[in-house]
């Protein structure tokens, strides 16, 4: 009897989004520049400006929904407007968004995800600005949020408000200009 023959899932592409371009600090012999702000190669009209010859930095880089194929199409960071940034462990991510961090760190998106992170016992953080110079705040909400908090969505996002209003009024380094 002939097996039956699995669908293979088309890998995943960044397609129109360009948010890491913006959101990431990169400092590396070929592209400097701060966080949360656009790389000056980036062009509104066609994206990557120098995209066959970008740095190997930018090659390299995944975002956790380009690298994890179970995540939905609704996670791409131009889609919910946060990206979900890996680390060295596959149990720790941290979101980030490029703007209305208030409203989009706290949208259902974001709120189901930091939930199944907190269920499946990962660590989670929300990047959050804080004063005007300074670094943002990389707030950790596993262990902050519990399981309590998880009940419905309204009560994971009052706990999530009140980690980012920490956040906010944490003394951070001052932005270091990259030249
Ligand atoms: S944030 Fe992710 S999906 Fe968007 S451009 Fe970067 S790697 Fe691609
Ligand atoms: S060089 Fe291209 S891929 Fe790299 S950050 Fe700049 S715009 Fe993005």
């Amino acid at each position: 009897m002939k097996g039956k023959k699995r669908k293979q899932s088309k890998p995943k592409q960044c397609g129109p989004c360009n948010m890491c371009c913006t959101v990431l600090k990169i400092d590396d012999n070929e592209l400097k520049k701060e966080a949360d702000t656009p790389c000056k190669h980036l062009s509104p009209e066609e994206g990557c400006s120098i995209y066959a010859d970008r740095p190997e930095t930018c090659r390299s880089w995944l975002c956790a929904w380009l690298a994890i194929p179970g995540l939905p199409n609704t996670l791409r960071p131009d889609k919910c407007g946060f990206v979900i940034r890996p680390s060295d462990s596959p149990f720790d991510y941290t979101l980030t968004a490029s703007k209305n961090h208030t409203q989009v760190l706290t949208s259902t998106a974001a709120l189901e995800f930091i939930a199944t992170c907190i269920r499946s016992n990962f660590v989670i953080s929300v990047n959050v600005p804080t004063k005007p110079g300074h670094e943002n705040a990389k707030t950790m909400l596993t262990g902050f949020v519990r399981e309590e908090d998880l009940r419905s969505e309204q009560s994971l996002r009052i706990k999530v408000l009140s980690a980012m209003v920490s956040g906010a009024n944490a003394n951070t380094d001052l932005i270091v200009k990259i030249s």
